[in-house]
């Protein structure tokens, strides 16, 4: 077994033991999301999925989007009010996000504990937790400005 195979029956086993069904749509919603690098939108995984399952609506990706979080195997990551996007990996990291085309891409690197509970001493706060995202341009969209110029 790859390791992504690996990840899809461990999450495939996390959804049997919660008492989820597990539909064709929803086993190929998690398996693109398991194989995506880039935190795909709702959108993006109906594109992907659309030939796949020609009845299937954005609406149904949403819904098991929803479902696959509420049973932990799935974070919505939110932007302002750009559509949400969507990350099966549960672990704690950071991200990367180009300015140019949206792509977020996974950046390890250990949490920044001290600055929670710095937090937590200066204003009294009980912090539950704290994002921090990285800007720029993607490999991708360098190049194609290069090749544009
Ligand atoms: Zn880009
Ligand atoms: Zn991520």
């Amino acid at each position: 077994m790859t390791v992504s195979e690996k990840r899809l029956s461990r999450a495939i086993d996390t959804l049997k033991q919660s008492g989820v069904r597990i539909t064709p749509q929803r086993h190929a919603v998690l398996e693109y999301l398991l194989n995506s690098m880039v935190h795909p939108t709702a959108d993006d995984i109906y594109k992907a999925l659309e030939d796949k399952f020609p009845n299937m609506s954005v609406a149904t990706v949403y819904n098991n989007l929803r479902v696959l979080r509420e049973i932990g195997l799935v974070k919505e990551l939110t932007y302002g009010d750009s559509s949400s996007r969507f990350d099966c990996d549960m672990s704690d990291h950071y991200h990367v996000i180009c300015e140019a085309c949206g792509k977020i891409v996974d950046f390890h690197y250990p949490p920044l504990d001290e600055v929670e509970s710095l937090a937590e001493q200066v204003t009294g706060f009980e912090v539950s937790h704290h994002r921090m995202e990285i800007y720029g341009k993607c490999p991708d969209c360098q190049k194609q400005l290069t090749a544009k110029h």
